[in-house]
């Protein structure tokens, strides 16, 4: 085992702050990454803060990670010294159940290793994620980062990213249909660029009217404030797609009137109760509402390649290491643009 520097909280209630962690030495299947960035998710806050009710502590957050490769095991032949890789939200999986077979890691029925506050096979307790300098990973669960976009602000691609693209391409929008983004947050803004690159019509739906320009350099064709009754009733029925990327309980009954006949609003950021939805809105329409989370690691490679072919990376901000307990603070009152990521060079100093 090896000790390395991380940034982590002994409670709910406590900051974050620096601390040691064991890192296993590397197995023949896996990848030993020292760490560039790392990307700061919602998901993070939720774990230290214990929302979920399902935390252990210390909490070393971070599954937005990209690293450059610095050991490998003898069984790894698709990584070497020095390549730029990237891990998500998964560090393992069954590998056997029918989810795995199906790429499906992230539905795997015996529960996969999440990077952090997950079980660890190997050393007991449970995972810490990329707040880190290093991470040791099984090779299966290692992704590789195009190399011509720019490495930090693909971190968010890893989580972010993942979580709209693989809605986007499960429910098969192409080129010419009408899709809907709600929210316009770090999912969303990830949301408004896939969907631009797979030739939709983008509609972005916000409440806040003063996003409108930020909306539309992202890649939005239009813009619908969903306060405005006047302006939502006028695209009723027009959605081929709703992309739902709002992270708290709501009420999604306007939304439902959006849709055409057959269509499908794809949940990505609640995971807490919603309001009640009025049964007349679906059945009226034969409408669906469905939910979606991360992709499997064939996807999230696929995605990857096709933000390198694209050129898409994620609108970030820099901050230290140092500065993780003011970012929380202002990604709880939505003052980031789009998504911060944590330059790791500043655990060194
Ligand atoms: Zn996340
Ligand atoms: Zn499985």
């Amino acid at each position: 085992m090896s000790k390395v520097k991380a940034f982590g909280a002994q409670s709910s209630d406590a900051n974050l702050e620096e601390l040691n962690i064991e890192r296993r030495e590397i197995t023949a299947e896996d990848v030993k990454i020292e760490i560039d960035y790392c990307g700061v998710c919602h998901s993070d806050i939720h774990q230290v803060r214990n929302d979920w009710k399902n935390s252990k502590y210390p909490v070393v957050p971070g599954h937005e990670i990209i690293g450059r490769v610095t050991q490998v095991g003898k069984n790894v032949s698709n990584f070497k010294e020095g390549d730029l890789v990237g891990v998500g939200c998964m560090v393992d999986s069954c590998q056997e159940c029918d989810s795995c077979k199906e790429d499906l890691e992230q539905f795997c029925e015996n529960g996969a290793t999440l990077t952090y506050n997950s079980k660890d096979k190997h050393l007991g307790g449970h995972t810490f994620g990329g707040y880190a300098e290093q991470i040791v990973v099984d090779k299966e669960f290692v992704l590789k980062i195009p190399e011509n976009i720019d490495a930090k602000a693909t971190a968010p691609l890893l989580c972010a990213g993942i979580t709209t693209y693989s809605p986007l391409r499960h429910w098969n929008v192409k080129k010419g249909d009408k899709v809907g983004v709600i929210g316009l947050g770090g999912l969303g803004h990830m949301g408004v660029k896939f969907a631009h690159a797979l030739g939709a019509h983008v509609v972005m739906i916000t409440t806040s009217p003063s996003k409108s320009e930020d909306a539309k350099k992202l890649g939005a064709d239009e813009v619908l404030i969903s306060k405005n009754e006047e302006d939502m009733k006028k695209q009723a029925g027009s959605f081929d797609f709703l992309l739902n990327t709002v992270p708290v309980g709501h009420d999604m009954n306007p939304y439902i009137a959006l849709l055409k006949r057959d269509a499908t609003m794809v949940l990505v950021g609640a995971i807490e109760p919603l309001d009640p939805v009025h049964g007349g809105g679906l059945i009226g329409g034969r409408k669906r509402i469905a939910g979606s989370v991360i992709g499997g690691i064939k996807e999230t490679q696929e995605m990857l390649d096709f933000c390198g072919e694209h050129n898409i990376v994620s609108d970030i901000e820099m901050i230290d290491m140092q500065n993780i307990n003011e970012a929380f603070d202002r990604i709880v009152k939505s003052d980031v643009k789009y998504r911060f990521v944590i330059d790791m060079k500043s655990l060194k100093n």
